[in-house]
């Protein structure tokens, strides 16, 4: 396997315009590479590119890694942060790699679902802001053509006031999500509710939300429907990290404590 170092993003883009595959902390890709799975001949690694690990005010830089994202991120995006992997694996992976798998897990997404975040991606021909809803386009699929890179993140203008990440698993650290979700809620009451792990790609819940946002002071029983429509909203499959059924319940629990949580 040939290795690239290259230390500006023109050489990297060449590299994999010519077939080469983005290594960032690998801490997906050399599972992958370990396990027999993929065999790529060339990989173009972009830790030495500077740029790539810059954070300018709502522009993430993709090479930038969880642990970073832990200390100096949004609440939320700070709060999944400290959910991935160990310390070990926060100090490689990066919001770029997280991006790249596409995972229907990646801890990452729902925050940038919440937000309604863009995904920056050149390619020697240009640079395009894709919607975090254009750039997953499946499990594990994304729509980034094999000439582009993922270059950055970029948050809106404006966050909302409040907003919090939740993950639900088998144990509480070092542990793929049965469910992650971040809620957020606005001085006018406006909501948004983002999950992952419950759906191919990270989803939001419209109905809920909707519904949700036009209760200035949500009382129990508001509270309770969107607990519900949450459950019904979201669209998951039993697999071997849990069932449909206790997926549903979980993702609707999970929201409703978020929300609370946002209402403190
Ligand atoms: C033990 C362990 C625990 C983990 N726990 C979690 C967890 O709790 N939550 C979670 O979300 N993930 C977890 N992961 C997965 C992984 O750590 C994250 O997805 C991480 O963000 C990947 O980033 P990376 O920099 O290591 O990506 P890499 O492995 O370098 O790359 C991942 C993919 O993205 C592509 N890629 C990377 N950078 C770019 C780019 N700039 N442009 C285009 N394509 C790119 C690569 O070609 C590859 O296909 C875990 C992994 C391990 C091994």
């Amino acid at each position: 396997m040939k290795v690239h170092h290259p230390t500006t993003l023109d050489e990297a883009l060449a590299a994999v315009e010519a077939g080469a595959v983005p290594l960032a902390g690998g801490t997906d890709l050399m599972v992958e590479v370990n396990f027999g799975h993929i065999r790529p001949d060339h990989v173009v690694g972009l830790r030495r590119i500077g740029e790539l690990s810059s954070w300018e005010d709502r522009r993430i830089g993709a090479m930038v890694t969880w642990r970073t994202v832990e200390t100096k991120g949004p609440k939320a995006y700070a709060e999944a942060a400290r959910t991935v992997g160990s310390p070990q694996i926060r100090n490689a992976g990066t919001i770029g790699g997280n991006l790249g798998t596409a995972s229907p897990a990646g801890d990452g997404h729902p925050f940038l679902a919440a937000v309604d975040a863009g995904v920056e991606l050149v390619s020697r021909r240009g640079r395009r802001v894709l919607a975090w809803s254009d750039f997953f386009t499946g499990v594990k699929r994304t729509a980034r053509q094999p000439e582009e890179l993922i270059t950055a993140v970029v948050l809106p203008e404006r966050l909302p006031m409040r907003h919090a990440f939740g993950k639900v698993g088998v144990r509480n650290a070092m542990v793929i999500a049965t469910v992650c979700a971040v809620v957020t809620r606005d001085e006018d009451g406006a909501t948004t509710a983002a999950f992952g792990s419950v759906a191919p790609t990270p989803i939001r819940a419209p109905r809920a939300e909707e519904m949700i946002s036009a209760e200035p002071k949500p009382t129990e029983s508001a509270l309770a429907e969107f607990q519900r429509l949450v459950s019904e909203e979201v669209q998951p499959i039993t697999d071997h990290r849990s069932t449909e059924a206790y997926r549903r319940h979980a993702a609707g629990v999970l929201a409703r404590r978020l929300l609370e949580r946002c209402l403190r």
